[in-house]
């Protein structure tokens, strides 16, 4: 049975706009209860740990510098579908790419700096969700 829990996270981008509460309210009110949810910051090491798998690419030292820059707000979401729902919220990767009424088309202001973190698959959600919460109560 698919776990029905994704993971995010609101990005410096969109916090430091004020956006918090705009994009929390999109999220309940597309059905995803939040399970776990906290504001705090990556150290840039801490970063390049979260996007690890990106290390190669030519946008990693950018991403790692960027995501350490300010306030972000990781979040459980529970949801069925949770994973593919979440991706079909949040838009395209490149804001200029994504669909009308989607997160990233409303809040993005950039590629790298794309306002919302969404997990991939199932197995990802599961392992980012622990990067941040591992050992915190999840309601
Ligand atoms: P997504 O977040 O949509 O899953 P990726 O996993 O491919 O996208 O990339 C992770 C993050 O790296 C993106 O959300 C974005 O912040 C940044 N990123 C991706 N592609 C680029 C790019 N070409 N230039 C700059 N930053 C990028
Ligand atoms: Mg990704």
């Amino acid at each position: 049975m698919a776990t029905n829990r994704t993971f995010t996270m609101i990005k410096p981008d969109a916090t430091a706009a004020g956006n918090i509460g705009a994009i929390t309210k999109m999220i309940e009110e597309a059905g995803f209860r939040i399970v776990a949810m906290r504001l705090t910051h990556l150290s840039r090491e801490r970063a390049g740990q979260f996007y690890e798998v990106h290390k190669e690419r030519g946008f990693y030292a950018d991403l790692c510098a960027y995501m350490s820059s300010g306030t972000i707000v990781p979040m459980i979401l529970e949801k069925e579908n949770a994973v593919a729902d979440f991706r079909k919220l949040i838009g395209a990767t490149n804001p200029e790419q994504a669909e009308a009424g989607t997160i990233r088309k409303m809040f993005a202001k950039s590629i790298e700096a794309n306002a919302v973190h969404g997990s991939d698959s199932d197995e990802n959600a599961a392992i980012e969700g622990a990067f941040f919460f591992a050992g915190i109560q999840q309601y």
